[in-house]
């Protein structure tokens, strides 16, 4: 039997903030299918904890947004993205609001009451507009319920997508038209077919041994859009958060940076404070400065984790502002009223991706990337604290506005899903055994401090196993770890790859070998396929 062809006027894969924003646009022209791995709620999305950052106090000025987001960026952002960006987040934030029905919190009763503005690193002035602490699931919650209210929207869950359908197969053009998705309950590929295929496929947290994302963020989207020919750049901007709760069975759990930005104090075991004499922002300076002084204490005092202190806060605010937080740690059984979190660093926000240009069109036609797997110039080398829900929005927005023209009506037929030879595997311990060793990897030698030396051995290993997992992709009947596994060897050896050709320490990026910033690197590091180099 041949494989199955579905048909909608827009695919998007993907059902975070990116995604869903971009379907309830694009629907009112036309028929959606949205495609998402797991639960359509499994996103980075749904775990944003802090807000969407917008200019709303009164001291506060979109210039003053703009320049903390270009210097955070480190020289890298780009400023006609960073405008636009800054300039429509009130409105939009008012918009998801009034049209959607999103809670965010306020000071007073009234539906039209001023929103409570959140503090966050990087910062000048308060401008984070929230949801208590758990701001994403009520966004993925409002935009969810609408897409599912939507005639012409409809939202196939357990779908993860295998690769894009590339136009030169069908007439030797460039061009995408859609993708093959495997459903994870049947184990069968079928073929979505799509005037416009967006990629809102999230981020890359899992590519590292220790992340704050949640399971499904493995870099799909920049694999697959390398594999079809797409530009990606900026991958050795990796943010990592500083602040995950150290503790054996609290996978993945942010503490969020707001904490520190309501007066948290990060300490050294031994109770002094560590940030006081690094930065004069303190405990609130730029993430990645943060989390490199953590990185430099643990591997200098040789203990596993520093502490993340607002004892010294009312007893009563605490449980208040931080309900996710507060309730998660005391399950666990420590009390942030009385005791210091115990925090690391970890894989947070990938601040490069799929290099598109402010609409969200990718060097590809017919395939527009938005939110976290793009590469749109809003973060620069470093992303300012929750300015990313807010690109997500502008992104998406703006590629609904032009997607009519940017897409081609898809071929009537697409080729059959080859399955070759390849049969069920009787080795599932060889994909587990290679998750685990391209995370360690990662961490160790292409983390939050890199040297020649450890990205060289890097690059030879990954090498190695991307051999090896090649092998087995041929031989084997494609599993929903599988395709993560190859997708997360290919972006770990593309992270490795941008980082290399970047001499110089700026931002997110630091190399041991060139301590300092140089104004030749002040650009985007570029990767295409047709180089040759890897593949
Ligand atoms: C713990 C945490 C806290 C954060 N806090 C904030 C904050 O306060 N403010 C802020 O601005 N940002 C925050 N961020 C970052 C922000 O949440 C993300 O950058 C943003 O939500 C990304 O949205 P997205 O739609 O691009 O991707 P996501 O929300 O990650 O959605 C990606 C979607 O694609 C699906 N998908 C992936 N691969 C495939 C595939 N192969 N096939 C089918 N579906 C696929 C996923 O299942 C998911 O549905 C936080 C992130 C985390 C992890």
């Amino acid at each position: 039997m041949g494989t199955e062809v579905h048909r909608s006027r827009v695919l998007v894969l993907g059902s975070g903030v990116a995604g869903l924003y971009f379907a309830l646009q694009a629907a009112e022209r036309g028929t959606v299918t949205i495609l998402t791995k797991s639960l359509p709620e499994a996103s980075n999305t749904s775990w944003a904890q802090g807000g969407i950052s917008a200019v709303f106090a009164d001291d506060d000025t979109l210039q003053s947004h703009m320049d903390d987001t270009l210097r955070v960026g480190a020289g890298l952002c780009h400023a006609d993205m960073v405008e636009r960006a800054v300039r429509l987040a009130p409105g939009i934030v008012e918009q998801l609001a009034k049209q959607y029905g999103v809670k965010f919190d306020r000071l007073g009763a009234e539906e039209d009451a001023p929103f409570v503005l959140g503090r966050e690193g990087g910062h000048s002035h308060r401008r984070v507009v929230h949801h208590h602490d758990t701001t994403g699931a009520e966004l993925v919650r409002a935009l969810l319920d609408a897409a599912k209210r939507h005639p012409n929207i409809t939202v196939l869950a357990d779908h993860m997508v295998v690769d894009l359908l590339s136009w030169s197969k069908v007439d030797g053009t460039r061009g995408c038209f859609g993708a093959y998705s495997l459903d994870v309950k049947t184990g069968v590929v079928d073929a979505f077919v799509a005037h416009t295929t967006v990629l809102a496929t999230g981020g890359a947290g899992k590519v590292y041994r220790y992340t704050s994302n949640p399971d499904v963020a493995t870099a799909d989207g920049i694999a697959m859009a390398y594999r079809l020919g797409a530009q990606v750049g900026n991958l050795e901007f990796m943010q990592f958060h500083p602040t995950c709760l150290f503790h054996p069975e609290a996978k993945s759990f942010l503490v969020s940076e707001a904490v520190r930005g309501e007066g948290g104090i990060l300490r050294r075991k031994d109770g002094t404070p560590l940030m006081d004499d690094k930065h004069p922002m303190g405990s609130l300076a730029p993430r990645d400065v943060v989390a490199r002084e953590i990185d430099a204490e643990l591997k200098r005092s040789g203990e596993s984790c520093v502490l993340l202190d607002v004892t010294h806060l009312d007893p009563e605010f605490i449980p208040k502002r931080f309900p996710g937080i507060f309730s998660r740690c005391l399950e666990l059984g420590i009390d942030m009223r009385t005791q210091p979190l115990p925090v690391v660093p970890a894989a947070h926000y990938m601040c490069g991706g799929v290099k598109v240009d402010p609409w969200g069109r990718t060097t590809v036609p017919g395939l527009i990337a938005i939110g976290e797997v793009a590469l749109s110039g809003m973060h620069g080398a470093c992303r300012l604290a929750s300015n990313s829900l807010l690109e997500a929005v502008v992104l998406a927005d703006a590629a609904a506005q032009i997607e009519m023209e940017f897409g081609r009506e898809p071929p009537a037929h697409a080729s059959d899903w080859d399955e070759g030879d390849a049969v069920q595997s009787d080795e599932a311990v060889m994909v587990t055994a290679n998750w685990e060793e391209v995370r360690a990897l990662m961490w160790n030698f292409v983390g939050i401090v890199r040297s020649n030396k450890r990205l060289e051995r890097a690059r030879r290993r990954i090498e190695l196993i991307r051999e090896e997992i090649r092998e087995y992709y041929v031989r084997f009947r494609v599993t929903r770890d599988l395709l993560e596994l190859r997708n997360i060897s290919l972006v770990g050896h593309l992270i490795v790859e941008c980082a290399r050709r970047r001499l110089e320490s700026r931002g997110l990026h630091y190399n041991l070998d060139y301590p300092a910033i140089d104004p030749a690197f002040a650009r985007d590091t570029v990767l295409d396929k047709r180089e040759g180099l890897i593949t």
